[in-house]
Formats: structure tokens, C-alpha cells, sequence
């Protein structure tokens, strides 16, 4: 079978994790992040959840949650399922911030949330997301879902608002199948969060197999000589369909399961988490060589830290200089096992299957950075020669574009 690249860096498990036992282990993610607790749910979606419900409990009058509209499509169920509604803030120019304006504007004395979303492991705007909650009265709820162990001014992410939450999702980093972490530095949020907790989770003996499993399956599969049939088979099956969105596994339904996650599941976690400090230092080195050359293509805008920042890089995140180049450049390499993908297919009025709970508006930058954009997975595997002729692909698409007549 053919080697196949993740489209992330995940943490690849050791089957000697798999061990029995049981550990403390939100404490110790908490321990390594500085941060003086964490609550652990079952997922990054189910940890939103419990948030929104909390929050909202605190403040019932408000019921609406300020997103980017380009963003995990979990997010929306997550906020339908909290029993709210979905205001969408279209994005910066050029960029997957939410554009500081808009999101002025949509706030106001319903606003119950306002949602900072650090993709990619970057450090989002969260500034602008805390003018404008104060102003009316709204939380803010950072969604570090793809983010955990990065930096700002030398603190987690997740402390600058009132909350946040991280994903322990397959293809996040660390990973315990799916798993999320809450966190805030609000006293009463944290108190009002485990209120949410129990009110909203129950324990499942049928997940608790599933997870079990499919935590197994992942530390055997998680190789590039397997992953094929994990990740690449369905992937080809599904673009061969015409379907981006199950491709990259954006085909979300409305029920999220809320449940509680096993002491096992922790044990591996915990054992993971002693190595993880270390695969991000490799993998920040990675990135901060190739980040350069990428900067150096025309046209081509690479997302990385600004002073101050110090994020973490599962993957690569690109904006091409047009729609057309990006897909010639993903006509060659989305099918070719190197882990070059795309992150969201769509802005979220455009998922088909949230058209009853999402309402459309013209997001032009949203839609826009959906069209343009790519990812290149910072996976160790990726070997130094495979990326040079990723990039070589790059180049060689951008240059066509230059002197063939636009499309
Ligand atoms: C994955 C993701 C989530 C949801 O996390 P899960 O652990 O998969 O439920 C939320 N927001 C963003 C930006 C994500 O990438």
C-alpha cells in the first residue's frame, strides 16, 4: 500500500499508552498550559455546549452567539443545540479574523457570546471580540479548538476572554479520539460550568466502547504505510463523487454526543501529554523553515505568529491569489497522499445541511477565503524533499496563471 500523509500533525500514539490505568489528566494538561484548571469534556463541540448553557443560564435574556462565518460547521450545531441563535461575522480582508466593524455592529443586548477562533493553531483578534463585549455585555468564548499549547504574551489561550475551550479531536495534536477541555479564569463561569456539566452529560457505556476502539484504531492506523485506508481511500472516494465536504469530513449532523470520557481514555492521554511538549517544538522548527519558503511564492499569504505570539502548527494555512489557482494547485496534490488538504469547504450559510439553522447574508470575505485557501499538513513525516516539490507544484501553478489569460 502507498505511503499517505495526515492532513495535520497529530500525536501519534504508542501502544504501550494503551496500557490500563487511570490518570489525572486535565489537571495535568492544565499543570503544563500554567492555567489553574481545566474541565474535560467529550469533545471540543460537547465543551461548547456546556459553555453556551452555562452562559446563557447567567444572562437568559441574551440568545445570541457572534461567529466567523467561516469556521467549523460543529461550531453552528453547537450553538443550536445550546438553544441559541447564530449571528454571523464576516471576515477580515485576507484573513480568518472576523472583520472588526461587523462584529461592532452585530453586537448588541442580545448578544450572549462573541467567538474568537484561533484556526490553525494562529493567535486570532480577541481584542476586538473584548471591545465589543464589554460594550454589550456579551462573554467571550475563545475558540481554541485547534490551538491548544499556544501563546499570547506568554499565557494559554483561553484566559484573554471570559472562557475558551480546546479540541482533543482526531487531528488536533494531542488526542484522545475526541475530547475537549474548558477553561476560564471566571470564578463563577467555572462553577456555573460544572453546574452545566451535570445538568448536560451523562455517561454512555455504549461510547465508552466506541471511543475505546476507535482510540485503539487510531494508535494502529495512525502511520503513513496505513493511513491510506483510514484517510486516503475515503478521501479520493469522496472528491471521485464530487463531495469536498466529506472529503475532508465536514459532514456534520445534529446530534452531538455528551458524554462522560473514561479513566482509560485519560491514562493514554496522560502518557501522550508527556510528549507533546516536545512534538511541538519539532514541529514549530518544521514550520518556522518552511513559513519561509512559502512567503517567498507571489501572491501567496502565509499565516504565522506576529510578535507576542507564539502559536502551534498541526498545519499550514495559505491563501492562493485566486480560486483558480487553488484548485490547479489542488488538482495535483488534494489526491496525491502528501497532506495537502483544504480546512473548511464552505463559509456556513453554504453547507447545505445547515441552511435551516444558519441564515444567509452576503459574506463576501468569508466566501472569498474559502475559495482561496489551503492547507499543508506540518506532520514530521512530511520529509524536507516532499515539501520542496510541494512547493515547486506551488510555484509552477502560480506561474501558469501569471502568463496564461485568466480564466
Ligand atoms: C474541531 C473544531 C471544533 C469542534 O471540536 P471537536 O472536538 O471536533 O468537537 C470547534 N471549532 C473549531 C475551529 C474546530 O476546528
Amino acid at each position: 500500500m502507498s505511503r499517505e500523509l495526515p492532513p495535520t500533525a497529530g500525536l501519534p500514539l504508542r501502544l504501550t499508552d494503551l496500557r490500563p490505568g487511570r490518570a489525572p489528566f486535565a489537571a495535568q494538561v492544565a499543570a503544563w498550559l500554567g492555567v489553574e484548571s481545566l474541565q474535560l469534556e467529550c469533545s471540543g463541540t460537547a465543551a461548547m455546549v456546556v459553555a453556551l448553557r452555562a452562559m446563557h443560564r447567567l444572562r437568559p435574556q441574551r440568545d445570541e452567539v457572534i461567529v466567523p462565518a467561516w469556521t467549523c460547521p460543529l461550531v453552528a450545531w453547537a450553538i443550536h443545540r445550546a438553544g441559541l441563535r447564530l449571528r454571523l461575522c464576516d471576515l477580515a480582508p485576507n484573513h480568518y479574523d472576523m472583520d472588526r466593524e461587523q462584529l461592532a455592529a452585530l453586537g448588541g443586548e442580545r448578544t450572549l457570546a462573541i467567538v474568537p477562533t484561533h484556526l490553525a493553531g494562529r493567535v486570532a483578534d480577541v481584542s476586538a471580540a473584548i471591545d465589543v463585549g464589554r460594550h454589550v455585555g456579551a462573554y467571550v468564548l475563545e475558540d481554541a479548538a485547534q490551538a491548544l499549547g499556544a501563546q499570547h504574551e506568554g499565557r494559554s489561550l483561553g484566559l484573554a476572554g471570559d472562557a475558551g475551550f480546546f479540541s482533543l479531536a482526531v487531528g488536533k495534536g494531542l488526542t484522545l479520539f475526541e475530547g475537549g477541555l474548558l477553561l476560564t479564569r471566571d470564578v463563577a463561569l467555572r462553577e456555573a460550568f460544572q453546574v452545566s456539566h451535570r445538568d448536560t452529560i451523562q455517561r454512555s457505556r455504549g461510547m465508552d466502547w466506541q471511543r475505546a476502539l476507535e482510540l485503539i484504531g487510531y494508535a494502529l492506523v495512525y502511520r503513513p504505510s496505513l493511513l491510506s485506508l483510514a484517510y486516503g481511500r475515503p478521501l479520493r472516494k469522496a472528491l471521485a463523487e464530487n463531495d469536498p465536504v466529506a472529503a475532508v469530513g465536514d459532514d456534520f449532523g445534529p446530534d452531538i454526543p455528551l458524554h462522560t470520557v473514561t479513566h482509560w481514555r485519560q491514562a493514554v492521554g496522560s502518557r501522550a501529554l508527556q510528549r507533546l511538549p516536545a512534538f511541538l517544538d519539532v514541529t514549530r522548527q518544521q514550520a518556522l523553515r518552511r513559513v519561509a519558503h512559502l512567503r517567498e511564492l507571489p501572491g501567496v499569504t502565509v499565516f504565522d505568529d506576529a510578535p507576542g505570539q507564539r502559536g502551534v502548527w498541526p498545519f499550514l494555512l495559505l491563501t492562493l491569489p485566486s480560486e483558480a489557482a487553488r484548485d490547479a494547485t489542488l488538482e495535483k496534490l488534494w489526491t496525491a497522499g502528501l497532506g495537502v488538504s483544504r480546512l473548511f469547504i464552505h463559509a456556513l450559510p453554504d453547507y447545505g445541511y445547515l441552511r435551516d439553522i444558519v441564515t444567509d447574508s452576503p459574506l463576501p470575505r468569508a466566501r472569498d477565503f474559502a475559495a482561496r485557501s489551503l492547507t499543508i499538513t506540518n506532520s514530521p513525516w512530511l520529509d524536507d524533499a516532499t515539501f520542496a516539490s510541494i512547493v515547486n507544484t506551488l510555484r509552477q501553478t502560480l506561474e501558469q496563471r501569471h502568463t496564461s489569460p485568466q480564466r
